[in-house]
């Protein structure tokens, strides 16, 4: 084990994504790293779920920012 490891810096740069419902087209503001899953605040469709890292956005990104 001689091996010099390349430190692997997760990036983990948070952010807020905004996102439009597939389904009644609310937008609505997501964190990245969402820990629970996201439901739509309308008609509460599935929008993004936990992943253990960033979160697995299930709606159409409009934009992001942060
Ligand atoms: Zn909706």
């Amino acid at each position: 084990m001689g091996k010099k490891f390349n430190e692997l810096v997760p990036k983990s740069k948070s952010k807020f994504y905004n996102v439009r419902c597939p389904d009644c087209g609310n937008m609505q503001i997501i964190f990245s790293h969402a820990s629970t899953s996201v439901h739509c605040f309308v008609c509460g469709k599935l929008l993004a779920s936990p992943t253990g890292g960033e979160a697995r956005i299930e709606a159409k990104k409009v934009g992001e920012f942060g």
